[in-house]
């Protein structure tokens, strides 16, 4: 692997056990209104793969060598590194099926993480997969922050004038509301979820042309809806993307409007997880306790041409590695974890150990699906009833 990518391993473990400058995020959106360019791009920013090929790469093949070989590859998850006030971040980026087909996808992607940025095309406005992806994340506790994307298509294709820019942004920011209102007015009202430009949980800008604004970066850097509109009316949005670079503002706001696991568990458990809170691994979950027994939720499997099956997801509770015995929900059988990883770009790190509060790769287990609950615990209570084909159906609580 290239040094830059090791480096950024080193950055990535270093910052694994300290859950407070974790974020685990996935961004979702309405099909075609940017998610992929946006991921590239913010992969690109934090070094994972050259900003020149961010955006061109249809994934996050960084590695060289598999550049070279061709691969296509399907990236489900990916850890970056972004500072913010001279601390380091550490952003797990998990995969969000963007399409209703995948409904029940979605649901167990939305499970892994706490926060969501939904992109929201500033031409087509919301759609339906824009409502469907926000209830998910409502119903599943995870707070949501904006993505205005392809404001360039405003001023260039669309031509509205300046004046009319932000009241057509405001327009799209009032449509989410008003979902977010309905869905959940709990959330809405009490939680503060509303989205708010001047608190910084909406952010403007192109996932295309790599650069985005945001109320609290326009105070920052002095580059305002005015300057946006001349850059990009002048066709110069290479230097907009110098100045306001997209990665920044938007990372940014994840740090400041997302939650950390620790503060996402307390209020996401009771909501995801059918089993009794008062309980030792009840008490667990809610305090994302790495000391005590694993309780990890497969959320993807992929296959690997070396390592196999790889079963990719949230780590609840507890301290994964390599040796240890768990039991999947559904099956009568124990699993021997073969190795845990994380994910950088399109390559699998193997590590030592991976703390609660992260995504983790793990292969060995044989027996999981997606959905599956690997744990310590024999009778660990699921994060949700599993039918396994091979096996007569069992009624999980
Ligand atoms: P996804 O289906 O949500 O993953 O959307 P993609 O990232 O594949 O983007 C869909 C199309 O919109 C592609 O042709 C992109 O090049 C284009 N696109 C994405 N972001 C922008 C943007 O900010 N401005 C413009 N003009 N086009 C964009």
């Amino acid at each position: 692997m290239a040094t830059r990518g090791k480096k950024m391993v080193e950055r990535v473990t270093g910052l694994m056990d300290k859950p407070t400058l974790i974020r685990n995020i996935g961004i979702c959106a309405h099909i075609d209104h940017g998610k992929t360019t946006l991921s590239d791009n913010l992969l690109g920013g934090s070094g994972m793969i050259s900003m020149d090929l961010a955006g061109k790469q249809l994934f996050m093949d960084f590695d060289e060598e598999e550049q070279a070989r061709g691969i296509t590859i399907n990236a489900a998850n990916v850890s970056m590194v972004h500072e913010v006030g001279g601390e380091e971040y550490l952003i797990n980026l998990i995969d969000t099926p963007g399409h209703v087909d995948f409904g029940g996808d979605v649901t167990r992607a939305m499970r892994a993480v706490d926060g969501a940025v939904v992109v929201v095309d500033a031409v087509e406005g919301t759609m339906p997969q824009t409502e469907t992806v926000l209830r998910q994340a409502l119903r599943e506790n995870v707070k949501p922050i904006l993505f205005i994307n392809k404001v360039d298509r405003l001023i260039n294709e669309l031509k509205i004038e300046k004046k009319d820019m932000p009241i057509r942004l405001a327009k799209v920011i009032d449509h989410v509301n008003k979902l977010v209102r309905n869905m959940s007015p709990e959330h809405y009202e009490k939680d503060g979820w509303k989205l708010d430009a001047a608190k910084g949980t909406v952010c403007f800008g192109s996932a295309l042309y790599k650069w985005a604004v945001s109320i609290p970066s326009m105070k920052a850097s002095g580059i305002g809806f005015n300057e946006v509109y001349d850059y990009c009316k002048s066709g110069n949005m290479k230097d907009l993307a110098l100045k306001s670079p997209l990665h920044s503002v938007l990372l940014d706001a994840v740090v400041h409007h997302l939650p950390n696991p620790l503060e996402a568990q307390k209020r996401r458990i009771p909501v995801i997880w059918r089993g009794d809170k008062e309980s030792k691994v009840g008490k667990d979950l809610m305090t994302a306790n790495p000391n005590e027994e694993i309780v990890f939720m497969v959320t993807k499997i992929l296959t690997d041409p070396h390592a196999g099956e790889v079963a990719v997801g949230r780590l609840f509770a507890g301290t994964l590695a390599r040796g240890q015995e768990l039991y999947i929900s559904g099956t009568a059988t124990t699993n021997r974890v073969q190795s845990v990883a994380i994910s950088m770009g399109a390559d699998r790190v193997e590590v030592e150990k991976i703390p609660a509060g992260n995504i983790a790769a793990v292969t060995g287990l044989r027996d999981a699906i997606v959905g599956s609950t690997g744990s310590t615990v024999r009778e660990m209570t699921p994060f949700e009833a599993i039918k396994h084909v091979s096996e007569p159906v069992m009624t999980v609580a």
